[in-house]
């Protein structure tokens, strides 16, 4: 009855490719030190400067988005040094076992998963631990699907001590808002296959003259992930070792339809989803796991009904040609995650609306056909 190599990939990330930029990574190769590679390299670092929200040039890597979470932490912070980590989730715990790992003094700040850091709380640790040498936020928390309000907190480390905030947007930036300068944040991560539409294997990380200065001094063992290299390559136009050129295509080509849309047209387009899905998830009377204040408009975390098994919903799902998240950790089989960013807009969404109540009725959840689907197109209208 389905398409069964026809998928609506819903997870959040890696994400969907649109055409163009599908079309625009087969393109032959070319010299990764020529001309035309420097123009592209110092073309897409330039134009992703407004979506980090800086005036400096983002550099760029080949690797996942976890090889610049550990490139954040090896070029700033030595052996012994002490670090507040706030925990919404997998990802903050991601820094917290790179850190320990490097042999950072990690303190952390767990907060419940599904919610956002009460700022006095934060207060209260950053009185608590007057040396620590950075902050790490994760602004989208893709496990749990929370935003953190780093407008707020990264100046609120700020008032209170000396300490880089150390951003990880992977999940974010491209789709939300970040102002890196005004916000006064020192390095900010993001990676390719998340809201840039494009696949896994790109990774940028933006660094302010503050953790500069931090950075110069830092004699940590490092050799791939030394940002001063990139920094040095980036302003010839290049970068230190073979970038991925195929994924840059891809990246000038993804930047070209953000642009072409607009960067607020963009972001309006996100919590239009974020609007829409929870609109429909409560109709269903199906529990979300963020309030309407925290949520994140790439990513919808929705907890089971009682009694069943999220992993029963998703491979009901997967038969029908849609794939949508799990829970992670501990929450394997209690939650359900849609993903709603990138390449991405509500008709992509209605479908997995009605494939979920489908799959509730199977599993004899008391519902009527239709009403999640009716929900998001009420809100639907709204915007057109
Ligand atoms: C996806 C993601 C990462 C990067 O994960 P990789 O698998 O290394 O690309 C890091 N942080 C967040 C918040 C993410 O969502």
């Amino acid at each position: 009855m389905f398409i069964t190599n026809k998928i609506n990939l819903r997870i959040p990330g890696p994400t969907p490719i649109p055409p163009s930029v599908q079309a625009a990574m087969s393109q032959p190769m070319i010299g990764h030190r020529s001309n035309e590679a420097s123009t592209l390299i110092k073309s897409v670092s330039e134009r992703l400067k407004p979506f980090f929200g800086t005036t400096e040039n983002p550099l760029l890597f080949t690797g996942s988005g976890t090889s610049v979470l550990e490139a954040a932490v090896v070029n700033t912070i030595q052996p012994g040094e002490e670090v507040l980590v706030v925990v919404t989730g997998v990802f903050g715990d991601r820094f917290a076992k790179i850190l320990t790992e490097y042999g950072a003094v990690v303190r952390r700040l767990d907060v419940e998963w599904g919610k956002t850091p009460d700022p006095e709380d934060l207060t209260s640790r950053l009185q608590q631990h007057p040396n620590l040498k950075a902050v790490f936020f994760t602004q989208c928390e893709t496990s749990t699907g929370v935003l953190n309000p780093i407008n707020i907190l990264s100046p609120l480390v700020k008032k209170h001590s000396d300490a880089l905030v150390i951003v990880d947007a992977v999940s974010s930036l491209g789709a939300v808002p970040f102002e890196m300068d005004a916000w006064n944040v020192d390095i900010t991560v993001a990676g390719s296959q998340k809201a840039f539409m494009i696949p896994a294997g790109l990774a940028f990380a933006a660094v302010s003259p503050k953790a500069w200065s931090i950075i110069e001094k830092n004699n940590n063992p490092k050799f791939y992930l030394d940002l001063k290299r990139y920094r040095e390559n980036l302003s010839k136009g290049t970068t230190p070792f073979t970038p991925a050129v195929s994924l840059i295509f891809g990246l000038d080509a993804a930047l070209e339809l953000l642009e072409a849309e607009g960067m607020t047209e963009v972001f309006h387009r996100h919590e239009g989803m974020k609007n829409l899905t929870r609109a429909a998830i409560s109709a269903l009377s199906l529990p979300l796991m963020t309030s309407e204040e925290d949520a994140s408009p790439t990513v919808t975390s929705v907890y089971g009904a009682d009694g069943w098994d999220s992993e029963i919903l998703r491979s009901d799902l997967k038969k029908m040609g849609i794939v949508i998240a799990g829970g992670q950790q501990h929450l394997k089989g209690k939650i359900f995650r849609i993903g709603h960013m990138g390449y991405c807009d509500p008709f992509d969404i209605l479908p997995v609306l009605s494939a979920i109540e489908i799959s509730l009725k199977k599993q004899n959840v008391e519902l009527r056909l239709g009403t999640a689907v009716q929900a998001a197109e009420e809100v639907l209208s709204q915007y057109v």
